[in-house]
């Protein structure tokens, strides 16, 4: 039985991972769970799966649960602190990484220095931090398991006892497949209009908030090709982006020889995460399965970064390297909770996410105490701008 940490239990993810559980309970167990601010779920939760620590990051949330009613099994936390000492408790044989944004970086950083095998959907924390996470990765022996549908994808196609961190071999290049969102084939001159509902409304997957208007930019494409590199040790120009509406193909790798592998499925990020969750062996998963002929086909579009300047911008951020990315990265988590609470439209995001690349420049990365002190400059900066703009 494996004993996992699921850090943002809460989740779209964490449902995912929790479902999982639920049709294996004989493979897997709960030894950690944390939640920032859903103390109601994570109460549920707690009953339910009864892990032995249940961790709270965000103090409101900490004070408002009662510990009485929870089982007597489950110790009830507060604090990152606390989070990034559980996921290195020896109990632990797999931490899945399932917190969005960079809130998420020092307990990833934890994982991987504790040596654990590390399920990352948690893409905020390599694209700011790959610097430091891949090479006390290796130093560790930590293996790191992608969960993002491409990446878990592209892994997929790799020999078995292929190593995350390491440039695949006779790997020409790879192709990282995007939905497109669901703005794909809106005239930019209705962007301007594009409110919050139209922007987490998905045509393929349901997720939390934050990625689905990262899709919606192809701001999650641009933060996967820095993904990509990080996992994959590619450079820049070995990832390919092409649009692809069905949401069939994952991602695809092509061999020196010409051969090209590709993982297909349902849009359902179950998939994935049952291949990270059985390091590779395949679990059982009913109702998963692909019709190709209600499919009848498939299609690809080159991405137009004029109408989605987030992927380009991804890109100049990963050429200029050091601290660059995980400038882009913070200064676009404020911009998408700007445009999700109200505060500015749609078309912004990307033209707040340049600001603020331009403003802060590359330096190289050195500690998580930098990267940490950093995020929280460009934040502020990011919604002063936004506050002027207004
Ligand atoms: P959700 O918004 O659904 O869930 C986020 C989780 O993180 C919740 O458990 C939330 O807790 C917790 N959280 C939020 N803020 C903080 C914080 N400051 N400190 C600690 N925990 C926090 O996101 P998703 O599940 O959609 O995405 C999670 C990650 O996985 C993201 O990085 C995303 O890019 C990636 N991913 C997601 C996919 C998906 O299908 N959803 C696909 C591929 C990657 P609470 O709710 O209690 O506040
Ligand atoms: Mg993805």
């Amino acid at each position: 039985m494996k004993q996992l940490a699921l850090l943002g239990a809460t989740g779209s993810i964490g449902d995912s991972v929790c479902a999982i559980v639920r049709k294996h309970p004989e493979r897997f167990g709960f030894f950690a769970m944390s939640a920032h601010s859903n103390w109601q779920k994570a109460l549920q939760l707690a009953i339910e799966f009864k892990p032995r620590h249940l961790i709270i990051t965000e103090h409101q949330a900490h004070q408002a649960l009662q510990t009485e009613s929870l089982p007597s099994g489950t110790q009830l936390h507060w604090g990152g602190d606390v989070l990034n000492g559980v996921v290195a408790e020896p109990e632990v044989d797999l931490v899945v990484a399932a917190i969005v944004g960079s809130a998420g970086m020092a307990s990833v950083m934890a994982a991987v220095a504790a040596g654990k095998t590390l399920l990352l959907a948690n893409k905020e924390s390599i694209v700011s931090a790959g610097a430091l996470v891949m090479p006390l990765a290796k130093e560790k022996g930590a293996q790191i398991i992608p969960l993002d549908s491409e990446h878990n994808a592209v892994f997929q196609c790799l020999p078995d006892g292929y190593q995350t961190g390491h440039r695949p071999k006779q790997v020409k290049h790879i192709t990282l497949t995007a939905s497109g969102g669901p703005f794909w084939s809106k005239p930019m001159t209705e962007f301007a209009s594009i409110t919050p509902g139209q922007a987490v409304a998905h045509p393929k997957w349901d997720m939390g908030a934050k990625i689905s208007v990262d899709s919606a930019t192809l701001m999650n494409k641009g933060l996967e090709v820095i993904e990509a590199h990080w996992l994959f040790d590619l450079g820049e120009q070995d990832i390919d982006v092409v649009v692809h509406p069905q949401s069939t193909i994952h991602s695809l790798v092509h061999y020196v020889d010409g051969s090209v592998l590709a993982q297909l499925g349902s849009p359902d990020m179950q998939i994935p995460i049952s291949y990270g969750l059985g390091l590779r062996d395949r679990l059982e998963n009913e109702g998963a399965f692909l019709d190709l002929l209600a499919l009848s086909r498939l299609d690809f579009h080159e991405p137009d970064t004029e109408k989605f300047p987030c992927l380009r911008l991804a890109r100049e951020a990963i050429q200029a390297g050091g601290t660059l990315p995980a400038v882009l990265n913070a200064a676009n988590e404020v911009s998408v909770a700007a445009f999700l609470e109200g505060q500015m439209g749609f078309m912004e995001i990307p033209s707040v996410n340049e600001s603020l690349m331009m403003q802060y420049g590359a330096v190289p990365v050195t500690s998580l105490e930098q990267l940490q002190a950093l995020d929280a400059e460009v934040r502020a900066a990011a919604q002063k701008l936004i506050g002027k703009k207004n």
